[in-house]
């Protein structure tokens, strides 16, 4: 029997997959598209949409405490875990399937199955061992939580994969790590009523993130109760009691239901056979591309988490896009990775665009630095103790904005549309000349009017 021909062979139907695989067919190319485990990915599945579902779930927790200086009595409140995993696991089946169809009706044909690189142009396909004939691979199997250092009874820790369908609710539950994964699910387990303890081994969490913004995220976590646990990392665990009892570095012990790893995340290469024709990785084993995801094999292209630049959907996405425009639709672009807006849905929230301070500061440019932290209008009547903290980062000469960074509810929605202000080069004049929307918390990013320190 002859082998089958493909023009596209996608290897890993997650966010960047999936659009590469749907554009290259839209634009005529023959394309099979091979999943090992559910269509949509890390993010559809068990990353951005499960977790920002959690992430709502314990902020009616907070609705319901800030509810009572406004006026409102309401009964006494319970939550039910079981019911929100099973709503999540009934949403994220709908979308999963639209996915699905959405590649299906483009043309793409979804295997599912583990597929493996058997040659330049071949792919063999795991579940039946057929080869495929394919002009191009793109290589977009994303990436998967690191473990950290096999320690006695590290089998018995989580990852974010596994906290999303916990059985019981954890109501006391340590999380190892200090990125963004890390202060999220700390953030969404002490709302829901977790004890919480954040244990990591640098000083402070989200490193890269401007330093003011890290410190005021930890002194609003601290508010909220959590136990942060710098500059320690875990050393043992162990079963007691149906609980687990947890050794850290400096000898102290936590008691918890459960122990999140979230150590951050490594780009899916092993067993890919990549080294078979030689796929050049780097040192953490993600693959080396140029700027439109070709790797060193001139018939082989990753998009996504597994070349670990932007590890971020919204980045996988426009990957995918640009690689199937440029080799199918005869459209070349690339995709620009400087000024990702992001955000990080810690309690509360981050948004953040552009320069830290700290990174701006590197440059050796003069810099004005802008900020302000003030109780957010709500909190006054809701009592809430809480600060919203909101900065910009200017270049003396040119007065060009080159970073925001805010912390506060909605800051992720704000976040959005400051990156388009800082896409145009948006000055620090064109801020001052906008009118400010009133009340809000965003006006007070028109109204910053004297630098806090220049530097
Ligand atoms: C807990 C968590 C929260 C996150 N929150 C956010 C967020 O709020 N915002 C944001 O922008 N990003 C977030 N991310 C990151 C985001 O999920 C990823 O950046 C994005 O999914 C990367 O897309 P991708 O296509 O590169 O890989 P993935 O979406 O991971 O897709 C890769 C797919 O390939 C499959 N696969 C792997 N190897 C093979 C093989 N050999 N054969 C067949 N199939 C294979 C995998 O099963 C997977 O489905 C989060 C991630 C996590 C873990």
């Amino acid at each position: 029997m002859s082998r089958r021909e493909v023009d596209l062979f996608v290897i890993g139907a997650g966010s960047g997959g999936v659009r590469a695989a749907r554009i290259a067919a839209q634009h005529g190319a023959r394309v099979m598209m091979a999943e090992e485990y559910r269509v949509g990915g890390t993010c559809v599945i068990r990353g951005c949409v499960p977790k920002k579902l959690f992430v709502h779930a314990g902020r009616f927790a907070h609705d319901l405490e800030d509810m009572a200086g406004f006026g409102w009595r309401v009964g006494e409140a319970e939550f039910d875990w079981l019911t929100l995993v099973a709503n999540k696991d009934k949403e994220i089946a709908r979308l999963e399937a639209i996915y699905r169809r959405n590649a299906e009706n483009a043309g793409v044909e979804v295997v599912a199955s583990r597929a493996v690189v058997a040659g330049p142009n071949t792919v063999r396909i795991l579940s039946t061992g057929e080869e495929i004939d394919a002009r191009y691979i793109l290589l977009a199997t994303g990436a998967r939580p690191a473990l950290g250092p096999a320690i006695p009874g590290c089998e018995l820790a989580i990852t974010s994969n596994e906290a999303f369908n916990l059985t019981h609710f954890p109501d006391r539950i340590l999380v190892q790590g200090a990125g963004y994964i890390a202060v999220e699910f700390a953030g969404l387990f002490r709302a829901l009523g977790s004890d919480v303890t954040l244990v990591y081994r640098a000083d402070k969490v989200l490193r890269g993130f401007d330093g003011e913004i890290r410190d005021h995220l930890e002194a609003e976590m601290t508010r909220a109760g959590i136990h942060l646990t710098p500059g320690r990392t875990i050393t043992a665990i162990e079963v007691i009691n149906g609980g687990k009892r947890v050794t850290l570095s400096d000898g102290a012990v936590v008691e918890v239901d459960d122990v999140m790893l979230a150590l951050g995340r490594i780009p899916n290469t092993a067993h890919l056979g990549l080294d078979t024709v030689g796929v050049k990785l780097d040192e953490v084993g993600a693959v080396v591309v140029d700027e439109i995801g070709c790797t060193n094999v001139p018939s082989i292209y990753a998009v996504g988490d597994v070349t670990n630049r932007i590890n971020l959907t919204p980045v996988a996405i426009r990957e995918g896009h640009a690689f199937a425009d440029t080799v199918f639709g005869n459209k070349p672009w690339t995709v620009d990775h400087s000024l990702v807006a992001t955000a990080v849905f810690s309690e509360p929230e981050i948004g953040t665009v552009g320069l830290s301070e700290e990174a701006a500061r590197a440059l050796g440019r003069p810099i004005d630095i802008y900020s302000t932290s003030f109780r957010p209008l709500k909190a006054t009547l809701s009592g809430r103790e809480t600060r919203t903290f909101m900065k910009l980062v200017v270049d003396k000469e040119s007065d060009v904005v080159l970073g925001c960074h805010i912390m506060g509810d909605a800051a992720s929605e704000m976040i959005q549309l400051a990156g388009v202000a800082l896409g145009l080069k948006a000055k620090k004049a064109d801020f001052d000349r906008t009118v400010a929307v009133h009340p809000t918390s965003a006006e007070e990013l028109v109204t910053l009017r004297t630098p806090t320190r220049s530097v």
